[in-house]
């Protein structure tokens, strides 16, 4: 199914998109501050996903920048970063948000995630997943320092900050709004911890 419109992803969750060869996709976070998380799989077949870590060896960078290509864990080019509108302020580091991330930072009783979104969008698709790949976080304050250590300073990505990517194989795409609305020692992933929706257009 090819879509020619806009589509508002609510906050805290998520939606798969069938992206194909050629077709390009736009990431927005309409009001800021809202991280996205983004995960792909081969549209012919899921065990082959998007895999930042094998990109990085490619891109030499641990953050996504235009022109680098996304590859699969198998090496493979996915798609490629056509366009940032986010003042480069991604992240390839951090996994998914789970139940159990939330439950490491003091929260009690469940949580919605990131993790969960993944898995509610692909059994909605008829799969059913036992891994969570790590994802590519737009809009996501991370940096590593010189000596290695990583600092999350403060969410500072501006309205209507963006991304375009173009499938360079027939891919579901899949975008979370981050429901991370807890601030653990000053690891803001959205802004005071507000979550809020994002914008995907194909
Ligand atoms: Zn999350």
């Amino acid at each position: 199914m090819r879509l020619n419109k806009k589509i508002t992803i609510p906050a805290r969750d998520a939606q798969a998109f069938d992206i194909l060869s050629g077709d390009r996709i736009r990431i927005s976070t309409p009001k800021g501050y809202q991280a996205a998380d983004f995960f792909a799989y081969n549209a012919h077949s899921i065990d082959e996903w998007l895999s930042p870590p094998h990109t990085w060896i490619a891109s030499t960078s641990v953050k996504p920048r235009p022109d680098d290509i996304l590859l699969s864990r198998f090496r493979r080019p996915m798609l490629k970063m056509v366009e940032d509108g986010g003042d480069g302020i991604h992240d390839m580091l951090l996994p998914a948000c789970d139940q159990f991330r939330y439950e490491f930072f003091g929260h009690v009783g469940p949580h919605p995630s990131c993790s969960d979104n993944l898995m509610n969008v692909m059994r909605r698709r008829g799969y059913e997943i036992n891994v969570i790949p790590q994802p590519i976080n737009f809009f996501t304050n991370t940096n590593v320092q010189k000596d290695g250590s990583l600092f999350a300073p403060k969410n500072i990505v501006k309205p209507n900050s963006y991304v375009i990517l173009e499938a360079i194989m027939d891919t579901i795409c899949i975008v979370s709004s981050c429901p991370f609305d807890i601030n653990p020692n000053g690891w803001e992933i959205n802004a005071n911890g507000v979550v809020t929706e994002l914008e995907v257009e194909i």
